[in-house]
């Protein structure tokens, strides 16, 4: 069994993972232990903030690579470790036992070459799955550079790959992390994607049942918002991505002027989950959301920002507008455009009927007449300085579990 010092190690070295948050996945359980759940895997999280659902650890942080940003780059001096295959399931087996975890998230750095590398990590997989039984679910990052036969093999025994873009642009990969390379990240991006098409045709629910994602840092290197967005926009075309993950920079005791000395800070990553979530859901397109050379704006969330910037559309009529457009006014959602849609065909609305729906009106009513009658603010400055007063009084501190208090973050609710 592993010892507590490597497993400190391992685990600590991997907290800077984000893609885990899901699983999505419905693999069958065959007599062993552990199910993958369809809905997802519920979350807490660390003193950092980040979510642990997932025994989320390295094989290995001893890297040859020397990614400027990371802190387990081959120049950084800290403790090293690596586990064996046995290890890693001996410990994902007694941990789920004993209801700590409900699946496992490997990860790895690049111990020797990508190949031997990866030759671990699947032993792992295939030895959690025919020797200890355990169905429970399996994220795997996949090593770039790694050869396809082995990548495609894990593919069948977990239930979600993902290979990290990193940096959002070929310039950064070039300055912060030199022995990677766009083409080592996309080819098997691409490959997987293509295997995965495969296996849905052919009915093929084994490999990868949750699908691929990819995880980028954000504020580590300069490209903008715009870039990140069209970036992501396309990654969902082309690859099929389940999900892009966005990690704001945090530094990691690297002393080059090359990265920033503070850490970027949560909202903006909130922001581009935001704007990614219209992206997915809402129809919206990239060049729609923000220019190229943009950021995304911090005091209002995207929608709001596109609505501002198309005042002109607005304000729509809820009891004819369609539900395509609805969907574009701030603070209807899915769930309260779906409602709006079915009731008018009975009746009228006005707005108490909108608030029974939880339509956020506070920033709808600016966009919105409801049986010809309008209530909020035709300025955009004056409509901007109130949506961004009541996100602020809608957010909260998340409460810290620990006792200084010093890791709270915030957290903005309410529907987009
Ligand atoms: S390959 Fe780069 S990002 Fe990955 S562990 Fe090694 S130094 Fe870190």
């Amino acid at each position: 069994m592993i010892d507590k010092e490597r497993l400190k190690i391992l685990t600590e070295s991997a907290k800077y993972d984000v893609s885990c948050s899901s699983s999505g996945s419905a693999r069958k359980n065959n007599g062993g232990v552990g199910n993958a759940s369809y809905g997802g895997i519920c979350h807490s999280f660390t003193q950092d903030g980040r979510c642990i659902s997932l025994l989320k650890i390295l094989m290995s942080n001893k890297c040859s690579y020397d990614c400027l940003y990371c802190v387990n780059r081959y120049s950084n001096d800290i403790p090293r470790a690596s586990a064996t295959p046995d290890e890693i399931c001996e410990l994902t087996m007694e941990f789920y036992k004993r209801n700590y975890i409900e699946g496992l998230f490997l990860s790895s750095a690049v111990e020797g070459s990508p190949d031997r590398t990866m030759e671990l990590m699947l032993e792992t997989v295939i030895k959690l799955r025919k020797v200890y039984g355990f169905y429970g679910y399996i994220h795997l990052k996949g090593i770039p550079g790694a050869d396809k036969i082995l990548l495609d093999r894990a593919g069948s025994y977990v239930d979600r790959m993902s290979y990290n873009i990193e940096l959002p642009s070929e310039k950064s990969l070039k300055l912060l992390a030199p022995q990677k390379s766009k083409k080592s990240i996309l080819v098997p991006m691409a490959n997987t994607a293509e295997e995965y098409i495969i296996a849905r045709k052919e009915k093929n629910h084994r490999f990868l049942p949750a699908g691929q994602t990819t995880q980028m840092i954000i504020g580590a290197s300069p490209e903008t918002d715009g870039q990140i967005i069209r970036l992501t926009e396309g990654l969902y075309d082309k690859f099929q991505l389940k999900r892009v993950y966005y990690s704001s920079y945090v530094p990691t005791n690297s002393k080059t002027a090359l990265l920033p000395q503070d850490p970027v800070g949560l909202l903006r990553e909130h922001r581009l989950y935001q704007a990614d979530w219209l992206l997915r859901f809402y129809g919206f397109k990239a060049e729609e959301l923000i220019d190229k050379d943009e950021n995304l704006d911090p005091t209002v969330d995207p929608k709001c920002s596109w609505a501002l910037k198309n005042i002109h559309l607005f304000p729509v009529e809820v009891n004819t507008a369609s539900p395509e457009m609805l969907l574009r006014v701030p603070g209807i959602g899915f769930k309260s455009a779906s409602k709006i849609v079915a009731a008018r065909r009975y009746a009228k609305l006005d707005f108490c009927d909108l608030i029974k729906m939880r339509v956020a009106l506070k920033r709808a009513v600016h966009f919105i007449t409801c049986d010809g009658k309008f209530g909020g603010q035709e300025k955009p400055t004056a409509i901007k300085n109130l949506i961004a007063l009541s996100e602020r009084a809608d957010t909260f501190e998340q409460m810290s579990m620990f006792s200084n208090g010093e890791i709270s973050f915030s957290v903005l609710g309410g529907e987009l």
